[in-house]
């Protein structure tokens, strides 16, 4: 742990004087404590009583993510305009929720990067590097993207992608302290944002793709130590279990080594806290590997994998716990968003918790006691055909339990129905409303399935997810693919509305007292509906796919929202060349909008490139075991099928054929974040992957042609 000198501390003679001045007429300050983020237990309950500030991630402990400022509404909307913008310097995902605290704005972006700004001129006060090392990109399935700070008692604090917790000085960005909560040997990141509960900070982790195991840690907010960790799986039973719920898990394991592989459960993203029932809920992710063949042979529930689990926030000890996909094998996370709420159902009053996780089940559950009330599918789902009343467990279809020999083409995928967007519940109109996708996947087991040190082991055969070469076939796909913006109506467990969109991956959402939705999209846009009817009141083009969620809050009585626009994350990065083109650049910007505002983008620049490969000299036996490997370890950032979502290189218009093999096996490029694949692959594996981009290129190039600059 490091702690820095703060300039402030220059001026504790002058401070010290005044103080005595004050003493000696009698008039004492109030015991303020700091005036930046000055953000306590009080003031998050209270959130309420102080709308014009965004304290925590979803705004308030229940996350509901809903403002009760009015100054915007329907009849005014029309004069919403730029107040300001800040471009960053950094061309990747932007997934953050901002915090705005007595007029500061706290926010992270790409690389774990913090920034402070006025929140009411957009003035840059300070910003923080935590200088993640750009090959560590290695280990993160999903684009090196950030969600968002939290603040506490005058600190604002960031999980960073190598697994750093840091907490930073609000009044100039200073550092406090940094502690690694991750073992740094393996395969962690944090995307996630870390929230505040009692003076504990908790963070969790990812890196279920590659074979971690899961846990959330709580550190004490002002000295960075570790108080508790939950595991969310068990270790190898052969040694003690780290808590008793852990005996009880394992119970639900059988006849594998899991605890090799890590066994997955990671807590990457969301968490929620009652004050009320003194609860903390983390979501808890997939398995890993996915298959739970290869984790458990023996079957099994595999807990807490895909589970929502209420823990006690000063000990961390176990309550309750619900599963949404027993078993899981298909990536189905439940580390998406909780929504806690008070809502009628069969004529009482339920404290609920409200979670639409990737398996495509809306789920209300009982917050006191875990126990299920309903749930009901919220896009097209082929794994179960739906959730059994009475055990709340789900009716799975046997051929979702996929083998070797052929593939089961599951919906959702493992983008799932919905993922890590936030929504928003609105309690006026009492729908919740979020980002749906329809999406399909093959699930086909790797035949031979070896555990590696390096890069994914999801357990999953690479190539049956390749996409088709041949053109119309991808047309066809990208016209399966769907995304849209629902209202959902919790209590009758139905759409009220929805609002299509060209594009599967869009925004998080905001809601307003004042019937209003704010989503930003796929395509570009950031977008106003009425929250009862959902008609469109309002657009903007922000020239980036947005996919963070808004925020609404006020500085000296003007009222703002603002998001984080720029293009990226998991989806695009894997299969963005199936989305629009439209989307397939990254702008990285923050937005902030007001009545009356005036501000304009700069003109968009968009680059067109021409396919210019050099001949094809391979095999087309070469060219295969180029697509097979290809698919096995360069897919997941540079894009499925070798079409890049726009974030990283497109490997078909690359000009660096003639250092391809320094590029891959020696890591020419590490510092730029592209590693050397020397441990997995060797000189004629290489020079494989080279003659499959080469002949995509070519069979693009021979696609393209005769098609106007305008569709290309
Ligand atoms: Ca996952």
């Amino acid at each position: 742990m490091t702690k820095d000198i703060s300039p402030q501390f220059l001026f504790l003679p002058f401070i010290t004087a005044v103080a005595a001045l004050l003493l000696s007429t009698g008039l004492q300050a109030e015991p303020s404590g700091p005036r930046q983020a000055n953000v306590d237990a009080r003031r998050i309950l209270a959130a309420d009583d102080e709308p014009g500030n965004w304290m925590s991630h979803g705004r308030t402990y229940d996350e509901q993510r809903y403002s009760l400022l009015t100054q915007i509404n329907e009849k005014n909307i029309d004069r919403l305009g730029l107040s300001w913008r800040y471009d960053f310097d950094t061309h990747r995902g932007l997934e953050a929720t901002p915090i705005v605290v007595d007029g500061v704005m706290y926010v992270s972006g790409s690389w774990s990067r913090v920034y402070a700004f006025d929140a009411a001129s957009g003035k840059l006060l300070w910003q923080y590097n935590p200088q993640v090392p750009p090959e560590w990109a290695v280990n993160l399935c999903c684009d090196v993207v950030n969600r968002g700070v939290a603040v506490w008692k005058g600190s604002v604090y960031v999980g960073t992608l190598d697994g750093r917790l840091i907490a930073l000085a609000a009044s100039d960005g200073s550092l406090l302290w940094s502690v690694q909560t991750t073992p740094a040997d393996k395969p962690y990141s944090i995307t996630g944002a870390p929230r505040v509960v009692k003076d504990k900070v908790m963070i969790g982790n990812g890196g279920a793709e590659f074979g971690a195991r899961g846990f959330v840690s709580a550190y004490d907010t002002s000295t960075g130590e570790l108080i508790w960790r939950f595991y969310t799986v068990p270790g190898n039973p052969a040694e003690p279990f780290e808590n008793p719920a852990l005996e009880m898990a394992v119970t639900t394991w059988s006849g594998g080594e899991w605890w090799k592989r890590g066994g997955g459960g990671t807590v990457w993203d969301a968490m929620a806290y009652d004050a009320e029932l003194d609860l903390f809920y983390i979501g808890v992710g997939n398995g890993s590997p996915w298959s739970r063949e290869i984790r458990s042979p023996g079957g099994g529930d595999n807990l807490f994998l895909s589970s929502i689990v209420a823990v006690r926030p000063d000990t961390g000890e176990y309550v309750w716990h619900y599963q949404t996909t027993p078993g899981d094998s298909w990536d189905y996370t439940a580390t998406q968003h909780m929504i806690l709420a008070e809502i009628e159902i069969d004529g009482s009053q339920r404290k609920v918790i409200m979670q639409a996780p990737k398996n495509g089940f809306f789920y209300v559950l009982d917050r006191e006691t875990g126990e299920f009330i309903s749930a009901k599918a919220f896009t097209d789902v082929n794994w179960a055909s739906h959730i059994d009343q009475t055990t709340g467990r789900p009716v799975v279809n046997p051929e979702a339990h996929y083998g070797q020999s052929k593939p089961f083409m599951a919906m959702p995928g493992p983008a799932g129905g919905h993922t890590w967007q936030p929504m928003s519940y609105n309690p006026v109109t009492g729908l919740v409303y979020f980002p749906v996708m329809s999406t399909a996947y093959p699930y086909m087991l790797e035949s031979g399935f070896k555990f590696q040190s390096f890069g994914w082991n999801t357990g999953n055969d690479d190539l049956v997810t390749a996409l088709p070469e041949d053109e119309a076939q991808r047309k066809e796909i990208k016209a399966m693919l769907k995304g849209w913006l629902v209202a959902w109506d919790p209590v009758q467990q139905k759409s009220i509305w929805q609002v299509n969109h060209a594009n599967i991956w869009n925004g998080g959402v905001l809601s307003t007292s004042t019937n209003l939705v704010f989503q930003g999209n796929g395509e570009g846009y950031f977008n106003a509906y009425s929250a009862d009817q959902g008609q469109q009141l309002w657009s903007f083009f922000a020239q980036t796919g947005i996919t963070a969620a808004p925020i609404s809050y006020a500085v000296d009585g003007e009222q703002y929202i603002a998001v984080m626009a720029g293009w990226g994350g998991g989806v695009p990065l894997i299969i963005g060349g199936m989305l629009t083109d439209a989307a397939n650049q990254n702008v990285s910007r923050l937005l902030v909008f007001k009545l009356g505002g005036e501000k304009q983008l700069p003109p968009l620049k968009v680059q067109y490139r021409e396919l210019d490969p050099p001949p094809l000299e391979a095999t087309p036996e070469t060219v295969q075991q180029g697509k097979v490997l290809y698919h096995k370890y360069c897919g997941s950032c540079h894009g499925n099928s070798a079409i890049s979502g726009g974030l990283l290189p497109d490997l078909r218009y690359t000009q660096m054929h003639a250092v391809w093999q320094q590029v891959v096996l020696e890591g020419s490029l590490r510092s730029r974040g592209m590693v050397s694949f020397d441990q997995v692959l060797n000189q004629e594996d290489a020079r494989a992957i080279q003659s499959y981009v080469i002949a995509r290129a070519h069979r693009d190039k021979a696609n393209l042609e005769g098609m106007t600059k305008h569709e290309k």
